[in-house]
């Protein structure tokens, strides 16, 4: 009989195959012309541009992949039982747990196939940007299993305030800069007019993409919102189906936390595919209430990054010039999200809410204290929004299947959890006259 627990998928699913109306559209930042494979040719590898417009419902998973995989997948779906006894709920919570990979997160399910493509298309060299560390950390061990050079522009204050994630990346051989950095002109110019800037996503992603346009042996790698990072993350919500059949269970409502979307696309997508068959179910995306993309960003065309070098995608965005408040989940503050995801969102198939870091920290200590594990501070918004669901359920007396991502460990991230810091930890409100200010700055398509 075939053992669950080695159970790893042999394709990934892939969403835009059940979304007959989705358009996968780049617009070229320099033309404003609808950009073609060509322009994406600069920075991509053609596997990768072919997966990000693919239409086919299950792409295979190459054996080389599945073999780096099989380091730590299939990984574990826990019940979280002692935090269901502590809330007194009816509702069973279950989890995948993505943490268990070598980079403590689900970003090296993308990490690894992204360096394999571009390596059997004859790239040495991956160049990507990161904000808390993790994408950093993935991707760097995936250029080491595969052989490969990795360079990543770090965001400023997480390179001051995150050594150990600098020093993971280092230890695996990539190299790390400080961004804005002077070895770009998009980092430059940032510094000519804010010389004292913290760096955010979106500038870091400004001089990774210029790199990478500048050097045909380097190309450059996203860890979130693209169609083929989705897709690379569906090994998650498809090993969870397996895992939760067994078990006889089909979850009511799945919870992942939500940055540019990969991990709620990775556990969602599998179960939304059943949706549009009919099945009921809810799935919700968890933001942080001062980046909060999904609940009030708008529906629109705009840029990835800071200095308009990226394609102009339609995307719930909060507009590219928006620095988000400095909140612990660097991870979950980028202006914009998954256009797939934004494409859901807009038709209804999926939902979003927010949560502040006050209540997020209080989340994240009580699944350690009950379950024992430490969660990232990105995850424990999803954490927060399924004890606010659980809640509701005793209250209601209402026993839900819960499902939810706990999409890496806080081992790296423990200022967050610092009492001295939470003792005063600031809730930051909306930003509306922020996010106002940077929707004006939309580009005209
Ligand atoms: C990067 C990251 C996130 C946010 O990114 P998504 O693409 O929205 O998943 C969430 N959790 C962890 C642990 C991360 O490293």
């Amino acid at each position: 009989m075939e053992d669950i627990n080695e159970y790893i998928p042999e394709c990934w699913y892939n969403m835009q195959a059940d979304l007959p109306d989705y358009k996968c559209q780049f617009i070229n930042p320099f033309t404003m012309k609808e950009a073609g494979k060509n322009d994406l040719k600069m920075i991509f590898p053609e596997p990768l541009i072919e997966q990000e417009i693919s239409k086919e419902r299950f792409i295979k998973i190459p054996s080389e992949v599945l073999d780096l995989y099989r380091m730590w997948r299939p990984t574990p779906l826990n019940r979280a039982d002692r935090l269901e006894k502590t809330l007194g709920t009816p509702a069973k919570i279950f989890y995948k747990y993505e943490g268990t990979s070598p980079a403590g997160s689900h970003k090296l399910n993308t990490a690894i196939p992204q360096a394999y493509f571009n390596k059997i298309s004859g790239i040495n060299t991956l160049s990507t940007e990161t904000g808390a560390g993790q994408w950093g950390s993935a991707l760097a061990f995936a250029c080491k299993s595969l052989n490969m050079q990795c360079k990543v522009f770090m965001v400023k204050i997480s390179f001051n305030q995150k050594p150990y994630r600098r020093i993971f990346i280092k230890l695996f051989d990539g190299t790390v800069i400080s961004s804005p950095s002077m070895e770009t002109e998009a980092g430059r110019e940032i510094l000519k007019n804010y010389p004292d800037s913290n760096g955010s996503l979106g500038i870091a992603i400004s001089e990774a993409v210029e790199v990478a346009a500048k050097d045909k042996n380097i190309n450059y790698s996203l860890g979130s919102v693209l169609n083929h990072v989705l897709l690379h993350q569906t090994v998650i919500g498809l090993e969870a189906k397996r895992q939760l059949a067994e078990l006889d269970v089909y979850p009511d409502e799945v919870f992942a936390c939500c940055g540019g979307g990969s991990n709620f696309g990775g556990i969602a997508f599998p179960f939304i595919a059943d949706k549009l068959k009919g099945q009921e179910l809810r799935a919700i995306a968890v933001e942080p209430a001062a980046c909060p993309t999904l609940t009030k960003g708008v529906y629109t065309y705009d840029y990835g990054d800071v200095a308009k070098l990226t394609p102009i995608m339609k995307m719930y965005t909060l507009g590219h010039n928006f620095i988000p408040p400095a909140i612990h989940a660097g991870g979950l503050r980028y202006h914009g999200v998954s256009p797939l995801l934004s494409y859901l969102y807009s038709q209804g198939l999926m939902e979003a809410t927010s949560v502040h870091q006050s209540e997020v920290y209080k989340a994240g200590k009580l699944f350690a204290e009950t379950e024992g594990i430490i969660p990232a501070p990105e995850s424990a918004h999803a954490i927060a929004a399924v004890i606010n669901e659980a809640i509701r359920c005793r209250e209601e007396k209402d026993p839900k299947n819960i499902l939810f991502c706990l999409s890496g460990h806080g081992y790296f991230d423990m200022a967050f959890y610092d009492n001295e810091i939470n003792g005063g930890l600031k809730d930051f409100e909306y930003p509306e006259e922020l996010i106002k200010k940077s929707l004006n700055d939309l580009p005209k398509v």
